[in-house]
């Protein structure tokens, strides 16, 4: 197979909502390292929505250390939107159009999504990411279901989306080009996974989180999380990170012969209690600083 240009590739693009960039750093990804080193980068959104709607117009996280190696070269940015603002930063690709989609549309791909997290649920009719690709997989909870312990605090297992690698697989090697994008939901609170069930005591660490979360400040709170509490939870969701990326190594090898473009990233990170707040939709340096992680498979 001849040497294809980057721009002509299939893409899959991978957002790993929540994940802290200390969480990857400490976490065993050896899928995910085959893509090539971890790059620090500066998420331009500190939550779902406005992360993504800005990676769907090509600002994907940028590297704080500045230009990275895509492909043998030295890039800036992979994508570039024709309305971006001039500038002498070096884009891998440029594209034309409202987002990638629309892009990838034009170009035949077969363009397909999915997603884990309540902003990808299509039968809400407030949310506007879903509608944004021709064909869209949801299995998270219902957006619009009564938001209970209960129903938060959940083994999840087929309602993560990276549960279903073979399907989203079978799916895109359908067709000769693809843009595949997964919204990764296992390193979101409750970070269960089928290698990480609930027990008892992470069961009432998260109702305990979920609280912190909703209230936003730890200030006067009558059940403050200590820090070995911290480090359980955080030790779950790089479990959370370190599952997901098992599965994203079965996608890559069902994938790997179409020699895709592979780009994996956090759409923000969280906060836990660092000066005082957890969660994340907030201006913060552990909500804006998230991993990235690019490379090609199959070879150049
Ligand atoms: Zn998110």
């Amino acid at each position: 197979m001849p040497n294809v240009d980057l721009a002509d590739r299939s893409v899959i693009l991978i957002t790993l909502d929540s994940c802290r960039y200390d969480v990857a750093a400490s976490a065993h990804t050896p899928n995910l390292r085959r893509l090539g080193p971890l790059l620090r980068a500066e998420s331009p959104g500190t939550y779902t929505l406005p992360a993504h709607a800005a990676l769907f117009n090509g600002h994907l996280p940028r590297p704080v250390s500045g230009p990275f190696i895509l492909d043998g070269y030295s890039v800036d940015a992979i994508w570039r939107s024709a309305a971006a603002r001039p500038s002498k930063r070096r884009s891998a690709i440029r594209f034309d159009g409202p987002t990638l989609m629309t892009h990838y549309v034009e170009k035949g791909y077969r363009v397909l999504g999915a997603g884990g997290v309540t902003f990808f649920d299509a039968s809400d009719p407030a949310n506007h990411l879903p509608s944004l690709f021709p064909d869209f997989l949801y299995f998270g909870r219902p957006a619009r279901a009564p938001v209970t312990t209960e129903t938060r605090v959940i083994d999840r297992e087929e309602r993560l989306p990276l549960a279903h690698t073979r399907a989203l697989a079978e799916s895109c090697s359908a067709a000769e080009r693809f843009f595949l994008f997964v919204n990764c939901s296992s390193t979101h609170i409750p970070y269960t996974t089928p290698w990480s069930p609930l027990s008892q005591r992470n069961r009432d660490l998260l109702r305990r989180l979920y609280r912190l979360h909703d209230g936003r400040t730890s200030g006067s709170r009558e059940d403050p999380l200590t820090k070995g509490d911290i480090r359980v939870l955080l030790k779950m969701q790089r479990r959370a990170l370190e599952w997901a990326d098992s599965r994203l190594g079965d996608l890559f090898s069902r994938l790997s012969e179409r020699r895709p473009l592979v780009v994996v990233c956090a759409d923000h990170g969280e906060e836990f209690g660092e000066d005082g707040r957890f969660g994340h939709g907030h201006p913060h340096t552990t909500v804006s600083t998230v991993p990235l992680w690019c490379g090609l498979l199959g070879g150049g």
